[in-house]
């Protein structure tokens, strides 16, 4: 895996920023390895004066109320990844010549001489389907893995536990790319590029070479969205390990060196002999779950990344059965009066409702939250066709309520005025009045939840309750 610089921690000034999911494990390590460590932390509330004086029972100092002074003779900041790289601490840092890295470089340096290689995957959304759906590939070929990052085990324990693995499939979002300069994955996938987290990167080009980040020193691929160009875009300015090929995914015929689909099957022209004659089928598309276009493409990565990794044809098509989509991405709640209620209450931006949105033809739709600054003009009216109503709840609702005023006009629209938490009920009640036989109602906010609920989770509950009530009144 490369040369691997070894770094004498002992006595080290450390400085964690941040206390939480990632500082806290980060301190415990470094403490461990003999680092000094000093934890900067920007709240002083009672929950971090809780964990900071956990950490400082163990020998770690910690600082509250104050993330913006770099800490006298700091050698190394190991900060949590959401800190904004316009903040003081980091202009300090620079200006003292202290390399910053985040919770992902970090476990990246740890790793042991022997360490498992990573698969990564990135992109605005399907990052946790596709980073699941290649781990299960990679468990059908018996294969030792995780699939690690903001979901399951965390990298840290991924690399240091007692668990030895052959490969990682490693999920990593645009902030752990920024600080993560000395990344180099196995094989790499961007699976989309829209505008998200643009107040935190910056702009939209700050994001994308963000993202990019991923495709550094690649060595055996870059899997790219050929329907999505700024992902290829990103492969060809990636400095990569001679050999390294890029491979494109695509819901149409695949090209050489490409993955695609072929009259209802999934086909590889990447990872085979003769790439310029030959093809070599995976599975079906009605293997992959649930069969929706961006799933399919989610599916593809996956397998690209897996095929990169030199797994059997066979084991893409087991691990695809095998996999069981997270909760709320696009679940079959019930079927009542001959409607299906469909729970993507994991679509919290435009970008992730409009692939939801384009995967059933008669619909009708529930949005709104908070917007998070969004417009919805562009995703209105590409679904405009595809509405046969739409409820609309939550704080930002009216501006979807103008887009579809705007490019759907004809669309009959419930403006439900409201933001309790009981509202779900109603909305799913005046959805079912909107909707006939065949239809789909779709819970898609286009929106976070956090004006209604505490999380994304628990709006989709509340949606599938409130179909349970529906369905036992009409029972
Ligand atoms: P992430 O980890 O990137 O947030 P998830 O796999 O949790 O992604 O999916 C989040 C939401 O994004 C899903 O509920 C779905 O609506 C949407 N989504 C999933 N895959 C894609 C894709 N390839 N393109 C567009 N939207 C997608």
């Amino acid at each position: 895996m490369g040369s691997q610089e070894v770094i004498d921690w002992q006595g080290k000034n450390v400085t964690v920023a941040g206390l939480g999911v990632s500082g806290i494990p980060a301190a415990k390590v470094l403490h461990g390895l003999g680092a000094v460590v000093t934890v900067v932390n920007d709240g002083d509330d009672e929950r971090s004066r809780a964990q900071a004086a956990e950490l400082e029972a163990l020998g770690v100092t910690v600082r509250l109320g104050d993330g913006a002074t770099l800490p006298e003779g700091t050698e190394l900041i190991v900060t949590a990844p959401g800190w904004k790289p316009d903040k003081p601490l980091f202009a300090a840092a620079a200006e003292a010549g202290v390399p910053v890295w985040g919770d992902v470089e970090l476990a990246w340096r740890l790793r042991g001489p022997d360490a498992a290689p990573w698969l990564a995957v990135t992109g605005t959304n399907g990052k946790t389907t596709t980073v699941q759906m290649l781990a299960s590939i990679l468990e059908a070929a018996g294969l030792r893995t995780a699939a690690v990052g903001n979901i399951g085990v965390s990298l840290l324990d991924a690399v240091l536990g007692e668990e030895t693995y052959d490969v990682l499939a490693v999920e990593l979002s645009s902030y752990q790319l920024h600080w993560a300069p000395s990344l180099r994955a196995h094989s790499a996938a961007v699976l989309n590029l829209a505008p998200d987290h643009l107040d935190w990167h910056g702009s939209m080009e700050a994001y994308a070479a963000d993202k990019g980040r991923i495709y550094e020193g690649n060595r055996v691929a870059c899997v790219y969205n050929v329907a999505d160009k700024a992902t290829e875009d990103l492969v060809r300015e990636a400095d990569v390990e001679e050999g390294c090929r890029a491979v494109g995914f695509t819901l149409g015929t695949p090209g050489p060196s490409q993955l695609g689909v072929v009259e209802g099957i999934l086909v590889d022209r990447a990872f085979v002999e003769n790439r310029h004659k030959n093809a070599q089928e995976l599975a079906e598309v009605s293997d992959v779950n649930p069969p929706a276009p961006h799933n399919i493409a989610n599916a593809l990565a996956a397998a690209a990344l897996a095929r990169a990794f030199g797994v059997p044809a066979q084991a893409v098509r087991d691990g695809l059965r095998a996999f069981r989509p997270d909760a709320h991405r696009i679940a079959h709640v019930a079927d009542v009066d001959q409607v299906a209620y469909i729970d993507d209450s994991k679509a919290t931006n435009t970008h992730a409702a409009e692939a939801s949105l384009a995967a059933y033809e008669s619909i009708v739709w529930i949005a709104g939250g908070l917007a998070k600054g969004a417009t919805f003009d562009e995703l209105v009216a590409k679904s405009a066709k595809r509405l046969r109503g739409v409820v609309l709840i939550g704080a930002d609702r009216a501006l979807i309520g103008e887009a579809l005023a705007r490019h759907a006009p004809e669309v009959p629209v419930v403006d439900l005025d409201r933001t309790d938490t009981g509202a779900m009920l109603a909305a799913v009640r005046e959805a079912a009045r909107l909707a006939g036989p065949g239809d789909t109602v779709l819970l898609a906010p286009a929106c976070a939840s956090m004006d209604m609920f505490a999380n994304y989770n628990k709006r989709g509950d509340a949606f599938a309750e409130a179909v349970r009530e529906l369905g036992a009144a009409s029972a």
